[in-house]
């Protein structure tokens, strides 16, 4: 059979209505338990003989259909759901790495990854640099005697640079190192990760997967021996896992997820190019823009450029927020990928756990913000920001 478009597996993939007495919907089977026909099968469960669920920390049906359906998006043999993206970023990590490992990360990274990196220093003693990835010798320069993987965000929050991921994946193949790739910025409609020869997908689902701002929840997919490793050890024991109700949400939201992302993009590369031509702005990161240096390893590896902005207003952090104050239609919060758009930041709040010094290493300045561009008329956005800009 040909291969289905993404577009359709968003809707239909790891879904069988047969086996749920024909509902087109996936039901919500929000129960804790499951029942067994005797003792003999509760001990077969248990011992792995027989397939069927038992509990739901260990698995559900609603949540099995999710990661089902994502494993198809991800192209990923095997995909698992956790009750946040930190939930799903954490088992990964504790399941490939032991006491004094070292990581590789790209120069940036989500806040409170950074915090995972440096929760796992002090407790555990595994290390970590950031590269900036740009050579296979950044990578291979960087690589270690205990490096155990390498962990990519691209495009890497907030600074909005790209990771070239077929060079990344190369270079660690060479080594024989696992990559691990944090893709919510594009979610698998934009990019696909394990196609590019990575590992490991994980997450948030908070933000496009679900993409109605209601649910927080993550997605780790790779291939079926890491991941079942990931389900019976760190998931299962240490027991992150996503509810059945939100898992039922997520699917309810995916369903859109590619003409969300159509909208999202179109109004994203409107903004960007308005914002770089006014005077009050110093400069805009957005991998979309043709002077941007990474858009073409943007345009190699995204089908579009996302949906997210950002820019340095001229100014000190105060003027930065005093435009912040100004905003009307745009609402002033972290997250990201929702209907509505959304500003923040970063120095003073995702990012604000992050070392001053690691913070201007990373390019996050007291001036940057983050616009996470939503589903308006992109030009009542644009009003809005021309409105505050022109106001200071
Ligand atoms: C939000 C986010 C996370 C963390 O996800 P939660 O669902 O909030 O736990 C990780 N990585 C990136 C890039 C994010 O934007």
């Amino acid at each position: 059979m040909k291969k289905r478009l993404l577009e359709t597996e968003i809707i239909h993939a790891g879904y069988n209505d047969d086996a749920h007495i024909g509902s087109l919907v996936p039901p919500l089977y929000q129960t804790s338990t499951f029942t067994f026909d005797s003792a003999d099968q509760g001990e077969k469960r248990f011992a792995g003989e027989e397939e069927g669920f038992v509990y739901y920390r260990l698995g559900n049906p609603t949540v099995k259909i999710l990661e089902d359906r994502m494993a198809v998006l991800e192209g990923a043999e095997k995909a698992l759901a956790f009750g946040s993206g930190m939930a799903a970023v954490s088992a990964v990590l504790f399941s490939l790495v032991k006491g004094g490992d070292h990581i590789l990360c790209s120069q940036g990274v989500y806040g409170c990854t950074f915090g995972l990196l440096q929760l796992m220093k002090e407790k555990f003693g595994v290390t970590h640099t950031f590269s900036q990835m740009r050579t296979k010798e950044d990578f291979l320069s960087a690589i270690q005697h205990n490096t155990s993987c390498i962990y990519i965000e691209t495009p890497i929050n907030p600074t909005m640079k790209v990771v070239d991921l077929k060079l990344a994946s190369e270079a660690a193949s060479e080594k024989g190192i696992p990559v691990i790739v944090d893709n919510t910025f594009c979610s698998p409609y934009l990019q696909k990760p394990i196609e590019l020869g990575c590992d490991i997908v994980v997450h948030s689902a908070t933000k496009y997967i679900c993409g109605h701002g209601d649910v927080i929840a993550g997605i780790a997919a790779g291939n079926r021996k890491i991941m079942e490793k990931i389900s019976k050890t760190t998931q299962k024991d240490i027991g992150g896992v996503v509810s059945p109700f939100d898992a039922w949400l997520l699917l309810r939201g995916l369903k859109t997820l590619a003409v969300r992302m159509d909208r999202h993009c179109e109004n994203a590369e409107k903004l960007a190019e308005a914002l770089v031509r006014h005077p009050s702005v110093e400069g805009v990161f957005y991998p979309g823009d043709p002077t941007n240096e990474d858009y073409m390893t943007a345009k190699k590896q995204m089908r579009k450029f996302g949906g997210l902005v950002s820019f340095t207003i001229k100014g000190t952090k105060d003027d930065a927020q005093a435009f912040m104050d100004r905003l009307k239609l745009i609402k002033i919060a972290v997250s990201l990928g929702d209907a509505e758009t959304l500003i923040q930041h970063p120095a003073t709040m995702t990012h604000a756990v992050v070392p001053a010094a690691s913070r201007q290493q990373m390019g996050i300045t007291d001036n940057l913000l983050r616009l996470s561009v939503g589903l308006e008329g992109w030009e009542d956005i644009w009003e809005d920001l021309k409105q505050a800009l022109e106001k200071g």
